[in-house]
């Protein structure tokens, strides 16, 4: 039976992104990674997650536990923020806007999962794709099963920051993630 690792990026004393209203990333990503918990073991596959409460994992435990997991797909999640230099300093850029998905350059199962992940979690959420691109983020790089890093949206944008504060919301975009999931392991 097909095992997926869903890894909630950040946690713990590293909120990852906040947001102009406090949200915190570290919250959001749990929030969508459970919720892909629960579609994903609907469609019949193993679910592990790299933590399942509001704790700090190092990326490298993050790897551990997956390739030790012998996981067949590894999806880290996490929430966007843009920022643009002021004067002399950074500041929230509200423009950007919609999914982002990432892989290892080395992966073509991993472009592949990346751009079904894209396409699938456009749809059920309604935001548009920004970009699908290869990165040398340390999770794609060290983990050894196809792997993807999805980023749900910008908490620096109005309109993404609305819907990203929302469960429900959270729950269509966990959907769009779990039904890439499920169309990837089909093939
Ligand atoms: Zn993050």
């Amino acid at each position: 039976m097909p095992l997926v690792c869903v890894d909630a990026g950040h946690g713990g004393n590293d909120p990852g992104a906040v947001g102009p209203g406090g949200e915190l990333e570290k919250d959001v990503n749990l929030a969508v990674a459970r919720y892909v918990r629960v579609y994903v073991s609907r469609c019949g596959h193993q679910v592990v997650l790299t933590r399942d409460s509001d704790i700090e994992l190092k990326l490298a435990q993050r790897v551990a536990a997956a390739n030790q997991s012998g996981a067949h797909v590894f999806i880290s999640v996490h929430s966007n923020l843009a920022v643009k230099s002021g004067d002399g300093s950074y500041v929230q850029d509200p423009g950007p806007r919609g999914v982002e998905t990432f892989y290892h350059h080395s992966s073509p199962k991993g472009k592949a999962l990346a751009e079904r992940l894209a396409d699938t979690m456009a749809a059920a959420s309604g935001f548009p794709v920004r970009r699908v691109a290869p990165s040398g983020f340390y999770v794609l790089k060290y983990t050894l099963m196809p792997a993807v890093l999805v980023e749900t949206g910008f908490l620096s944008n109005e309109t993404d920051r609305s819907l990203l504060r929302e469960p429900a919301f959270l729950d269509k975009l966990a959907l769009g993630i779990a039904w890439g999931i499920a169309d990837y392991l089909k093939t």
